[in-house]
């Protein structure tokens, strides 16, 4: 029964992280709603909160299935992205409509990026669903960005009383003299990545061998330190003693991998660098640094906890971006110039030589920047300080982050 593994969803999730007996009792949730069809769901769900109102609310269980759907949807590849679906004994007009109706992504009303969803449940008492949307049913080549836009559609496509109903009086005001709704529109909470409490990452197992790493920081302080490597990882992933590597920071240091490899456009992956994760102190208080010479890229662990990292660049007066991505793009492409130099003129055995060249290559395209009337304090303060410093393949490598984080 659909409402039973429900139920054991949520009690073994409240007990803490997810484990096996969870992972189970998602197996069972997912068996049960493929057996069934999208209505027996929601009766399902109508009818036992009904029953035990008390013990586990309807937003609770609704909470429950989304957690299954998203767990499915974040391991199946042929996901490409989701259906909002407004259930059919959804309680009122409001935002749920919206979700349903308007084409935020240019791939069809109510269609979204796997990465882009409304939060569900949006209310108390929402029963609305997601849908997969499988490979060759929509064009993701088609995805854009214009949830503001389809906003207004749907709102100019309303009689001026609901267009209230999810306004508000004020919001309605605002809306219409011209801000953005998204900033008034009742229980819009954005869309964004789903979590799920029952996400399964892999365990960090750790080799029983150590190596000694020694990081010089860019002032001559040199800091030694013992590292495992990471036998669960995908990639040549190595840790500092000092680091305590939970399985998350693992998926996340492996999703920051992924995307830098998406957005500088990596061919050939054999030649990636070896990464050790070390601590703030192991590596002198920098977040990240690449070793050319060794192709061994350095992160800090502390960019590894994404919503805290988030939370710390928000903080900063004028960094080349506030995406928690940052820090490892920056180094990527330290390591992509690294590898383009290796390709043409061989191996770098001279680090000095190395760093000469890369700085006269960079020198040309600054030059090229300030020419044309380019202010380098708009990339970053590290930029503008770098730039004092005649270090110019640290202001490109700003400039590029900038550009492909923006
Ligand atoms: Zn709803
Ligand atoms: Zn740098």
């Amino acid at each position: 029964m659909i409402w039973q593994a429900i139920d054991k969803i949520n009690r073994l999730a409240r007990n803490g992280a997810p484990n096996k007996a969870l992972q189970a009792a998602y197996n069972e949730l997912m068996e049960a709603v493929q057996k069934g069809n999208e209505k027996a769901v929601e009766v399902a769900i109508n009818e036992q909160s009904r029953y035990v109102a008390e013990r586990i609310t309807r937003t609770e269980m609704a909470r429950a299935w989304a957690d299954g759907f998203i767990a499915k949807m974040k391991k199946d590849a042929d996901i490409v992205a989701v259906k909002f679906k407004l259930s059919s004994r959804h309680p009122g007009f409001d935002i749920c409509d919206m979700y349903a109706k308007a084409d935020m992504y240019g791939l069809g009303a109510g269609i979204y990026p796997k990465d882009k969803l409304p939060p569900l449940p949006v209310h108390p008492h929402c029963l609305c669903r997601y849908v997969e949307v499988i490979e060759g049913e929509v064009d993701m080549q088609q995805q854009r960005d214009q949830v503001r836009e389809a906003g207004d559609k749907w709102l100019n496509s309303l009689p001026e009383s609901r267009r209230a109903q999810v306004l508000g009086r004020k919001g309605l005001k605002a809306w219409e003299a011209g801000e953005d709704w998204q900033g008034y529109m009742r229980g819009y909470a954005g869309l964004r990545e789903a979590e799920s409490r029952l996400q399964m990452y892999k365990p960090v197992e750790l080799s029983e061998k150590t190596i000694t790493d020694k990081y010089q920081s860019p002032k001559g302080t040199i800091k030694e330190f013992q590292t495992r490597k990471v036998e669960t990882a995908t990639y040549d992933i190595h840790v500092s003693e000092n680091v305590n590597l939970k399985p998350k920071m693992l998926a996340e240091v492996n999703r920051q991998i992924n995307k830098c490899i998406d957005l500088l456009d990596v061919r050939n992956k054999e030649e990636l660098p070896k990464i050790v994760i070390a601590s703030n102190d192991d590596l002198n208080d920098a977040l990240g640094s690449y070793m050319a010479c060794e192709n061994k890229l350095y992160i800090n662990s502390e960019t590894l906890h994404r919503k805290a990292y988030e939370k710390y660049l928000t903080t900063l007066e004028n960094p080349a971006s506030k995406n928690p991505l940052m820090t490892m793009l920056h180094e990527m492409i330290h390591w992509q110039d690294a590898r383009k130099y290796v390709a043409e003129f061989g191996e770098i055995t001279n680090p000095r030589e190395y760093l000469e060249y890369i700085i006269a290559k960079h020198k040309k395209n600054v030059d090229e920047l300030v020419k044309n009337g380019y202010n380098i304090k708009k990339v970053s303060d590290y930029a503008f300080d770098m730039a004092f410093k005649f270090r110019y393949d640290e202001v490109m490598t700003e400039y590029r982050v900038m550009r492909l984080l923006r």
